[in-house]
Formats: C-alpha cells, structure tokens, sequence
C-alpha cells in the first residue's frame, strides 16, 4: 500500500470537484480517534463525497495507488474501526445523509449511511412506526456505521440487532463498482446472502451507500420498571425467571454496585436501593393491550420481590419512565468521571452465565488491583466490562490491564462467550478473534476478504 502523494491527491481533488478532498492538519485532526480512548492516528487525508458516484470514484483512485482507504459514519466507534492505524484516506460518508423513502405499506425505510439513528427512530415514529435497534449512542452514530458493525442495543433481547433489520443496501465494491444487494422482499432464499455477510463487516469488505431496513408497527404501551436487589445474582435469576415464565421483556439491563455508585455521584442524588444497592435490574415491557401489560407489570414485581428485590419502582408515564432510565443511560459519562481511562471489554455469554462472568471479572480486578464496572444486557448475555484506571500511575496500569482483560477473554471463551457482542473487533480487538474462533473459520473470512477487495486497500489492519 503506498502513501498518496500530494500530486495524487490533487489529482483525486480534479475528478470529484471543489470541497471533496482536504489534507491540512486541522481537519485532519478531527478524523484521528473514534470514542475508543486508546487509539489516535492521523490520516493523510479526508475525502467527504456527496454521492455514490463520487464514492465510486474515489474507490477506483485508491485502487490505482493503491492506496488504504477508511470508510467512516460518525466515529462513535469504540474499536477503533474508523481510525487509520496504518495511514491511508478516510472516506467519511458523512454528507450522505437523507432520509430517502418512508414505505408504509411495505414497511420499510431506505436512507443514506450518515443518517443519525435517533433521527431515523423520530422519522418513522412520527408515522407510528418502529425502528426497534437502539445503540445507547443513538443521538450521534449513523446508521451506515451501525450496519458496518451490527451494532445491538437494549432492545435486542425482544427484537434483535441492526443485523435483523437490513433488506437491502447499495454498496461499492473496492474497484468502484456498485452493488445492489437484497430488496423490498422480507423472504429472499435465492442464492448466497451477500447482504448478510456486509453487515458486521466494518468497512472491510464494501462501503455502504444506501440501505433499506425493515420497521414493525410502533407498540402502542410500554412501561418500565427499576428493581434494585442486593446482589447481582439476583438481578439477573429476575430476569431468567420472566423469560422463562413467557414474559419477554422489549428491555433488560443490569448494573453493578460501582455502576449505581458512579451513576448516584454523577447525578448527585439518592438513588432506588439506596446504600443497600448492590445491584439494579433495569427492565422495559411494550405491547398492544395496556391490561397485558399491567399483568406483566405485577408479575415482574411479584418474581423480584421473591428474588428479593429491595423496592420495586414502575412507570408507564414517559416522564417517569426517562427517570427510571436516568442511572442506566449516564453510566458512560459516569464512569468517564470516575476515571478519563477506562479499559473496555465487550463480552458475550449465554445469557444464564452473566453472573458467573460478572464474578469473574470482578476476581480479575482484585487479582490486579483494579477497580472493575460491570453494566449491560441481562436478556441477552452482552456485559460491558470497564477497568477504571483512576490514579494509578502509567506502568502499572500498562501492565496490569492487559492482563486483567486477558484474564476477563479467557472466562468468556470458557463459558462459551465471543470476545464482542456488539461493538465489534476493528483493531482493538482483533488479537482476540484468533482466541475465539477456530483457525479454518478464520481462514474462510480471509478468502471472503480477497475476493471483495484483492488489493486490500479497504479498511486495512481492521478485523482480521
Ligand atoms: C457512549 C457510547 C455508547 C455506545 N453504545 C452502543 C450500543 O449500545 N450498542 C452498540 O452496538 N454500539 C454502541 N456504541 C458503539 C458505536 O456507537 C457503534 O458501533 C456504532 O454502530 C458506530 O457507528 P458510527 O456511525 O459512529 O461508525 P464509525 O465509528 O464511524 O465506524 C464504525 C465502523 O464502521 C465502518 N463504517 C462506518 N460507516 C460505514 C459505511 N457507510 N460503509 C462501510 N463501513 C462503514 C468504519 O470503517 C468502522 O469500521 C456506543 C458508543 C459510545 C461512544
């Protein structure tokens, strides 16, 4: 792979037209990082296109160099899969952001990459319609960025991820051809899923231009309910309890005892539980007949309360209910105050084993000495997993967390776990996919990989 030359970018800035191309330092300050806090790399340049003609365009110079090319939404990512660790061109597609197409008798909406996905939710539920994926950093990361890394949510546990969503898509190859793959259709058994093998890819294999997701009918009730307990353990036996009793709820969250006194500093005031908190279930039920949900509603707390929940507090007005979720959604401005460095992981198990990896996790702090925050998916097994560095000095936090998050991967791969759930390997997390997965699968991806892309010029270095 070559460094483009100012020549070639020039060159590339006469094919695309005015205001496409920059390389001064300033801007491409601003493409350096995601939200990963261990990752910064300049790129050696930035190019914004205003269409999939002008993607294509810029696909097929970077073939000629060849040079890497970065494709990027809104840099919310936390592995850093939108940062150019080995140099090359970020392609941000962040001017690709119309909303294109409401269909409400096919249920669908076709939209640009850079569309916000929160943006995207008011959109179609203005039309009572629902996009259920609700990545908690819904107000900022695109929904291109979402596809490219499957991203999941709360919601999950109910309805599934990006992954369950995606019909259709236009894409553009690494030699600047242009892909229409999947449809309108919700059945399509006609050959290899060429869609499905996209999403989750991470900029590695095409970039997304367009896609067409799928929507359900907005739920008409929905309530919420924050059950504190005083162990994690029990929290989640609620939460398998109501599973198996039938009731799916659209949400179901926990919190550890550092989360909840993150979250009571951050917003300065008491919280449900109060000092004898150890643990939060966070749930959320939706549905169409408000006396279901009311019987659901009882029957969450009757099981809590034989778990031995501390109090039980519900909501069905929308402004009590953002109440509830106050705790559940500062947790990473809470934990940031906490401690600015923070060593993630993004774990998945079975969901029945979320507290024996809780545990875990917590004896690798101890082992270490460093402080361990447990938050995240109780329905479906999916635990953030953050090592607060506080003020401990550089050497021993270098040395330390590596072997802590080791220790916390190893747990997960024996109870049957993956090493992300949700935020995907880019290249933080890329040495662990080896861990996971064995070697033939790995090989098959790269085969996967050579045939989209033989020059390799797209997203480099990220995945595999
Ligand atoms: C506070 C916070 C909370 C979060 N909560 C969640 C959560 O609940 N669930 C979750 O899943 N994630 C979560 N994330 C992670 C992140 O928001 C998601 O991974 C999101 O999908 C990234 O979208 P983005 O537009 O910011 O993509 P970027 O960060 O810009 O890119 C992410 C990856 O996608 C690729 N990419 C982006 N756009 C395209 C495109 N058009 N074509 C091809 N490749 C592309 C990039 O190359 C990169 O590999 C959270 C992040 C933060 C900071």
């Amino acid at each position: 792979m070559r460094s483009p030359a100012v020549a070639d970018l020039e060159r590339l800035a006469q094919r695309l037209g005015s205001g496409r191309v920059a390389w001064g330092a300033d801007l491409l300050e601003r493409y350096a990082a995601d939200e990963s806090t261990r990752l910064r790399a300049l790129p050696e340049a930035v190019v914004r296109p205003r269409s999939t003609e002008e993607v294509a365009i810029v696909l097929r110079w970077a073939s000629e160099g060849p040079f890497a090319v970065i494709p990027r939404g809104a840099g919310t990512g936390v592995a850093g899969g939108a940062v150019a660790v080995g140099g090359g061109v970020v392609l941000s597609l962040e001017r690709l952001d119309r909303v294109l197409e409401l269909d409400e008798e096919n249920l669908t909406v076709t939209c640009e990459p850079a569309v916000v996905t929160g943006r995207l939710h008011e959109v179609v539920e203005a039309q009572s319609l629902f996009y259920p994926p609700d990545p908690a950093s819904l107000a900022s990361c695109s929904i291109g960025g979402n596809v490219a890394v499957g991203a999941g949510g709360a919601r999950a546990v109910k309805y599934g991820t990006t992954r369950n969503y995606v019909l259709g898509a236009q894409v553009v190859l690494a030699d600047g051809s242009v892909l229409e793959l999947g449809s309108k259709n919700v059945k399509d058994a006609s050959g290899y899923h060429l869609l499905d093998l996209l999403v989750g890819s991470e900029g590695t294999l095409a970039v997304i231009t367009r896609v067409t997701l799928r929507l359900v009918p907005l739920p008409s009730y929905r309530a919420v309910l924050l059950l504190p307990f005083a162990d994690l353990k029990a929290a989640t036996t609620t939460v398998a309890r109501l599973v198996r009793a039938r009731i799916v709820p659209s949400v179901a969250e926990f919190m550890d005892d550092v989360t909840i006194d993150a979250a009571r500093r951050y917003l300065d005031r008491d919280l449900p539980g109060g000092s004898r908190a150890g643990a939060y279930a966070l749930i959320e039920l939706d549905g169409e007949s408000r006396s279901l949900l009311e019987e659901q509603m009882l029957r969450v707390g009757e099981v809590g309360e034989q778990e031995g929940a501390l109090e039980v507090l519900a909501a069905q007005d929308a402004g009590q209910q953002e109440r509830l979720w106050e705790s559940r959604r500062c947790l990473a401005e809470a934990l940031r105050a906490l401690s600015p460095e923070i060593g993630k992981a993004d774990v998945v198990v079975p969901r029945a084993r979320v507290p024996i990896l809780v545990d875990e996790v917590k004896k690798a702090g101890l082992r270490h000495g460093l402080v361990a925050a447990c938050f995240g998916h109780a329905g479906d097994g999916n635990v953030h997993v953050n090592f607060l560095r506080q003020d401990l000095d550089e050497r021993s936090w270098s040395d330390r967390l590596p072997q802590a998050l080791a220790e916390v991967l190893e747990a997960t791969r024996r109870l049957g776990g993956l090493p992300s759930g949700e935020h995907g390997i880019g290249v933080l997390k890329r040495p662990d996919l080896a861990r996971f997965l064995p070697s033939e699968n790995l090989e098959i991806m790269r085969r996967v990989k050579r045939a989209f892309d033989p020059l390799g010029i797209l997203n480099p270095g990220k995945v595999l």
